[in-house]
């Protein structure tokens, strides 16, 4: 994280606009775009353009677009779409005007294909794939003229139009621009801007079999729409020239510009789309939107809030240095959403029963307590006492450690929000495992008055007559590695956490939580923050746990 004073985050672009604005560059105006290729589902590092393009042009009271940049029609699909849509909305952004796409322009980047021709700036190359390799050089060394570089007009209208007419192969020949061979910035080197790709387009259907080229589609796209300023992360930065050649080149609408930032990268886990989707295809998480995941899906089922990301991104801020982020960052920013704003409920998530010996078989008592023990407005709620109750298995020790602060046979603990109790048996199945355990409570230790009487700690409960049964899914981070992709000899896949989803099936929640919705996040006292996972059906509920109350990461590692 870089900060200019001591609150505020860095964001260079916004210095960039400030100064356009004070200058009355573009009128004025300030239009973003979020260009996201529909090959994959979107990450926390997407996360991260979206606040930026978005938050930008809201900032400026301008507009930002959502482009769908589809000039790969083999990788990309309408599922893929329809998620990056529904993402951006959860995000709690909109756009502006409809939805676009790339493929929008297609005829448009097409006549520019022929202008660049026309003008002397654009021909077909027929060199195959492996001999334009060759010819293009290396960083040190200028590359060579391809010998179709001097086609003429005529010829290369013809050949160009052959290509869109579907006359030759996949490979057979491309559109170059005509730039410079000998470049220092191989990008220059006579760029591919159309190839040939007999592919189905989920948008364009069957009307096309050639291509723009990334490069050449971006900006022209910008310019089309008025984008001002177009914000892309730093990889971009050598195509710079590029996208200034062609605004300079072509007969465009407007004259967009490109600045470049530092893309997101986040330890514990894998931002890119290849590789999550290798996850995902591999079956190594359940789906793109496995709680485990960096996706926004995963991370919006594990319990993180829109408000909770977009916080986030604000925290890192925007630069020109690469960095990367550490997890317990964006862990801390949900868990201090959550803290403010989740309602309290207690969980027993691996129980043990608790038997109430003076509390008669069939009775049933009613404690209120708070929904959030800082914020009055959520009100109460109800928790019934009953003879048969459960406790954590982990909140009893047989022979309990030093200091120890929880429930053993003879010590009295307080049970959260109700009665004080005192262990006065252990009950063992044949194997001679601890199955259940017998108190009695002291009536005076509840109510306005409660007697002077000084419990080891305080831990939660629910009536084992009176909860809700569930599964809860406790997830930890996806790899043990803080940079899983950072080893040249190992692959990622060998730094997958195996202990990553802890399965709790014979979890019981405080019977309040009977009809909690879908996605519904609560904190579960002494537990963490979860939330109800959209696998629950009538029958059964499931949590996901979001966070812990604490990081505990490092101690996890013995760090
Ligand atoms: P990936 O490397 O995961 O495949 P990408 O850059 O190919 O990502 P796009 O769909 O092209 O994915 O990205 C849409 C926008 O999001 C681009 O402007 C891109 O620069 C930005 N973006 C992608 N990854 C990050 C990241 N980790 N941090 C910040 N911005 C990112
Ligand atoms: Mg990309």
């Amino acid at each position: 994280m870089t900060k200019n004073d001591s609150s505020k985050p860095t964001n260079f672009i916004h210095q960039i606009i400030e100064e356009d604005l004070k200058s009355g560059a573009n009128d004025g105006k300030v239009v973003t775009r979020f260009p996201p290729e529909p090959n994959g589902y979107l990450h926390i590092g997407h996360a991260k353009s979206i606040c930026l393009n978005f938050g930008t042009a809201l900032k400026y009271g301008g507009q930002c677009n959502l482009r769908f940049d589809d000039t790969n029609p083999e990788k990309e699909s309408q599922e893929y779409i329809d998620s990056i849509v529904s993402d951006v909305r959860w995000l709690g952004f909109e756009w502006a005007g409809d939805i676009r796409y790339t493929s929008d322009y297609f005829d448009t980047l097409y006549e520019w294909a022929l202008h660049l021709i026309k003008e002397g700036k654009a021909y077909v190359d027929s060199l195959s794939a492996h001999e334009m390799r060759e010819y293009r050089g290396t960083l040190t060394e200028a590359g060579k003229n391809s010998p179709y570089r001097e086609r003429s007009v005529e010829e290369n209208l013809d050949l160009f139009e052959k290509m869109r007419a579907g006359a030759f192969d996949e490979g057979e020949c491309v559109l170059r621009a005509k730039i410079d061979m000998a470049a220092a910035n191989i990008n220059l080197r006579d760029p591919v801007i159309y190839r040939i790709r007999k592919a189905h387009h989920h948008q364009s259907g069957d009307k096309w079999c050639i291509y723009p080229s990334y490069d050449f589609a971006h900006g022209q796209s910008d310019a089309l729409e008025g984008v001002t300023h177009s914000i892309c992360t730093l990889e971009f930065e050598d195509h710079r020239p590029l996208y200034d050649w062609f605004v300079e080149n072509l007969p465009v609408p407007a004259k967009p510009r490109q600045y470049e930032f530092a893309r997101l990268n986040l330890n514990y886990t894998v931002t890119s789309k290849r590789k999550l989707k290798l996850l995902v295809d591999e079956q190594k998480v359940s789906g793109w939107n496995d709680p485990r995941m960096p996706t926004i899906s995963g991370l919006r089922r594990r319990g993180y809030t829109p408000a909770s990301i977009r916080n986030f991104c604000d925290m890192i801020g925007v630069t020109r240095s690469n960095g990367i982020v550490d997890m317990g960052m964006l862990e801390a920013a949900v868990r201090e959403d959550l803290d403010a704003n989740a309602p309290r409920a207690m969980c027993v998530i691996d129980p043990i029963k608790l038997t109430i010996t003076n509390m008669p078989e069939g009775e049933l008592a009613w404690f209120e307590l708070p929904a959030h023990p800082k914020d009055e407005s959520m009100g109460i709620r109800k928790v019934p006492f009953t003879r048969n109750l459960l406790i954590e298995r982990e909140d009893f020790a047989e022979v309990p450690p030093k200091k120890w602060k929880r429930l053993a046979p003879g010590e009295a603990v307080r049970l959260r929000g109700a009665y004080v109790v005192r262990c006065e048996e252990v009950v063992r199945d044949e194997t001679g495992e601890v199955v259940e355990l017998k108190a009695s409570f002291d009536p005076q230790t509840h109510g306005a008055n409660p007697t002077d009487y000084k419990p080891n700690g305080v831990i939660h409960w629910v009536s084992a007559d009176n909860a809700v049964p569930c599964e809860v899914r406790a997830y930890e981070r996806l790899f043990t590695e803080a940079n899983p992709d950072g080893d040249k000899e190992r692959d990622f896949h060998e730094f997958i956490n195996p202990e990553s989803l802890v399965v709790f099936p014979n979890a019981h929640a405080e019977i309040g939580l009977k009809h909690a919705a879908v996605e519904s996040r609560f904190q579960f006292e002494r537990q963490g923050y979860f939330c109800v996972d959209p696998d629950t059906t009538e029958n059964r509920m499931v949590f996901n746990r979001t966070v812990g109350l604490r990081d505990s990461w490092a101690k996890i590692q013995g760090k």
